[in-house]
C-alpha cells in the first residue's frame, strides 16, 4: 500500500480510537457517579424487590458488555495501527488477500476480508446454536419471510386451481 494511503488510514484509525475512548470515558463518568454515590446504597436497601435487583443487574451486565465491546474495538484499532508500522496493514489475517478499500473506509480496523469475516460470523452463529440451542433472531425473521412467501405462493396457486377447475366445469 502506498505511503499516502497509509497516512489516510492512520488518520481514520486515530479518529475511530478517539471516538471509542470518548465513549468509554463517558460511560465511566456516568456510571461512577451513579453507582458510587447512589445506586450501591440503594442496592443494599433492596429486600423485597427481586425484580428491581434483576433489572439493576441487567443494567450493570449490559453496561459491562457495551464497555467490553468498546475496549475490544480500541484493541483492534491499536492492532491495526501496529500493522501500519509493520507494513502489513490492509491484508486479511486469514487468507492474506487485500481487504476491499470500501470496507477499510468504514472499518479501518478490519482484520479480515469480507469473505473471511462472513465465514467467521457463520462459525460464531453455528457455535452459538450448538451451545445455546437457540436460533439467531435474524434467521427466524428470514424463515418467517420465507413462510410468508410460500403462503402467498400457495394462495395464488389455490386461486389458479380454483379458477382452472371452475372454467373446466363451465
Ligand atoms: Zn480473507
Amino acid at each position: 500500500m502506498r505511503k499516502d494511503k497509509m497516512r489516510h488510514y492512520k488518520f481514520l484509525l486515530d479518529q475511530h480510537r478517539e471516538n471509542r475512548e470518548e465513549i468509554i470515558e463517558d460511560m465511566e463518568g456516568l456510571r461512577m457517579g451513579e453507582y458510587d454515590s447512589f445506586h450501591l446504597d440503594e442496592l443494599s436497601g433492596y429486600d423485597n424487590h427481586p425484580a428491581e435487583i434483576a433489572s439493576e443487574l441487567f443494567d450493570i451486565e449490559h453496561y459491562m458488555a457495551l464497555k467490553k465491546l468498546q475496549m475490544e474495538e480500541v484493541k483492534n484499532i491499536e492492532r491495526a495501527e501496529r500493522k501500519i508500522e509493520e507494513g502489513t496493514y490492509g491484508l486479511c489475517e486469514n487468507c492474506g488477500k487485500e481487504i476491499d478499500r470500501r470496507r477499510l473506509e468504514l472499518l479501518p480496523q478490519a482484520r479480515l476480508c469480507i469473505d473471511c469475516a462472513r465465514k467467521e460470523d457463520e462459525e460464531i452463529i453455528s457455535t452459538k446454536e450448538q451451545t445455546m440451542k437457540r436460533r439467531p433472531a435474524e434467521e427466524q425473521v428470514l424463515d418467517a419471510a420465507e413462510m410468508n412467501r410460500d403462503g402467498v405462493r400457495n394462495e395464488a396457486l389455490d386461486d389458479l386451481m380454483h379458477y382452472g377447475s371452475s372454467t373446466d366445469i363451465e
